[in-house]
């Protein structure tokens, strides 16, 4: 294929051409059983033993829906701001492979659950088309590498593992505008505790459509569908480098052909691997074995009155109550739990700022040292807040506070109780910091003779003197005001 070996595109052939990405995602549901059985979801159990004869797809067996499935599916759609249909039906979707033992996925076809929803990435809506519930298939092992020798396994415990689609319109126009909403989607997802969106277990994956325009047509053009994209980085380069491609084909006189590739990490690059002739006919038809599905009023409202506040609320939030920089509101909302933190340790401390400082600073960099999560923090925010009341109340310098740290990540104290203990407490006494100054000043004798003749500015330096002197423990306005007082 000639289109494999283009040459790059040069920035001026690009600029011609505008990219259109649309993004069919799939999240594992974050139910203890499946989607249609009461077989477990868990991961790593040993094959084939978390299955029964709905899941193994045995002749006669029936799909019971699960209630749980659908409220995550329903969160899923409120948490992309989507319109909850009150009647959406299951739909089979035929076709054959080896671990996939009914020979259907139960999906939904023509009436999803969700529709109509949105997405918003640096201040543009990425529409939301859909968002479905289907079955997931298991899972098939090849072992060996000449055909003589090669042994397929099949573990079904996959089988009927619930997952919700989210396909989203053509809106996206770069790599980075498709990265940009999988992370809001992910995070979105995760705040609403409907998914772990963990991408090495499997439970987001993601398909990107791609195309190519000429800028200002208003067509879309023929769009490859790129499959096995394990990672977001490994979006972003796959949806780059088909990008390139499909310019270097309509450049090189060809055309692009509307087919599925499947991306390579270790090459960068995209390969064909079926045709839309090849594609398959699912002949969907309305799921025989189960009822339509209805979410009414009630059950959605109750539904509803369980979401939690999304992360783009949150952050904006975040910039108008305690003030923060968009940054800070990004970095502080990154997961639910590092929210909640911030929040517990703002509001025990009279500076949010501060809190929010100490939180992005040493405490991430801490844990993240220590390869900690900020739910096991071994400093609470409680602790935290104190931390910075302290500081805040002058009681405890900066420096100090620095110093007691990590002294209260190692055992989880209190901050006052680690200053105790080591000695470390402000001194607040006027005789002990008269006599440093007494010290400090008789040591220094050239700054005190430039005070005397009108350098005024010389007195930082000799209150930094005594606060060194007192190994950072003075309290610094005491400091200053003797500091001032003895300089006469
Ligand atoms: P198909 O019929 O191949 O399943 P759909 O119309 O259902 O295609 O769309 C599947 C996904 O592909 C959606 O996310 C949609 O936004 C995206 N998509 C559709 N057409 C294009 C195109 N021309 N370029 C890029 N993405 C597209
Ligand atoms: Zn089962
Ligand atoms: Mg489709």
């Amino acid at each position: 294929m000639p289109s494999e070996t283009l040459a790059r595109p040069t920035p001026d052939v690009i600029a011609k051409y505008e990219p259109v990405i649309g993004l069919e995602v799939h999240v594992q549901l974050a139910s203890r059983t499946k989607i249609y059985c009461g077989c477990p979801t868990g991961f790593g159990a040993a094959p084939n033993t978390n299955v029964c004869p709905v899941c193994l797809g045995m002749p006669g067996a029936l799909p019971v829906l699960n209630k749980t499935v659908v409220e995550l599916a329903v969160m899923t759609g409120l948490a992309l701001n989507c319109r909850i249909n009150p009647l959406s039906r299951l739909a089979r979707k035929n076709y054959f492979y080896p671990d996939l033992p009914k020979g259907y996925q139960i999906s939904q076809f023509d009436q999803p659950l969700a529709e109509h929803g949105w997405v918003e990435i640096e201040g543009k809506r990425i529409g939301v088309t859909r968002v479905h519930i289907e079955d997931d298939a298991g899972k098939s092992q090849h072992e060996g590498f000449k055909d003589s020798e090669r042994n397929t396994y099949v573990d079904l415990n996959r089988c009927g593992t619930p997952l919700a689609e989210i396909v989203s319109e053509p809106d996206m126009r770069s790599a980075a505008e498709a990265y940009a909403y999988v992370t809001e989607l992910k995070q979105a997802l995760q705040f609403a505790e409907v998914s772990t969106c963990d991408m090495e277990k499997g439970h987001l994956r993601c398909d990107a459509n791609v195309s190519v325009r000429l800028k200002g047509a208003t067509k879309l053009g023929v769009k490859a569908e790129v499959k096995n994209v394990n990672s977001f980085r490994f979006l972003r380069e796959a949806v780059d480098y088909e990008i390139l491609r499909q310019i270097g084909v309509i450049e090189s006189g060809g055309r692009v052909m509307q087919e599925t590739r499947l991306y390579n990490p270790d090459t960068g690059e995209t390969a064909g691997m079926r045709s839309k002739e090849q594609a398959h006919d699912y002949r969907y038809f309305p799921e025989p074995d189960l009822v339509p599905l209805r979410v009414g009023e009630r059950w959605l409202g109750e539904i509803r009155s369980r979401m939690p506040e999304l992360p783009a609320a949150r952050r904006n939030r975040f910039l108008h109550q305690y003030g923060l920089s968009d940054y800070d509101a990004g970095v502080l909302t990154a997961s639910r739990d590092l929210a909640d933190y911030f929040e517990k340790a703002a509001a025990a401390s009279p500076d949010a700022k501060a809190a929010a400082n100490w939180v992005m600073g040493d405490l991430m960099a801490t844990l993240k040292a220590e390869g900690k999560e900020i739910a096991a923090s071994p400093v609470s925010a409680e602790r935290l807040g104190e931390l910075v009341t302290l500081i805040a109340k002058g009681e405890l310098s900066g420096k100090l506070a620095k110093e007691i740290f990590p002294k209260m990540f190692a055992t989880g104290d209190a901050p006052a109780a680690v200053m105790q203990r080591e000695g470390l407490q402000q001194i607040s006494d006027t005789g002990t910091i008269a006599a440093i100054v007494d010290q400090v000043l008789a040591a220094n004798p050239k700054q005190v003779e430039q005070y005397k003749s009108g350098k005024t500015a010389v007195m930082g330096f000799l209150v930094g003197q005594v606060m060194k002197a007192s190994r950072g423990q003075a309290n610094p306005a005491l400091a200053n005001q003797l500091v001032k007082e003895k300089l006469g």
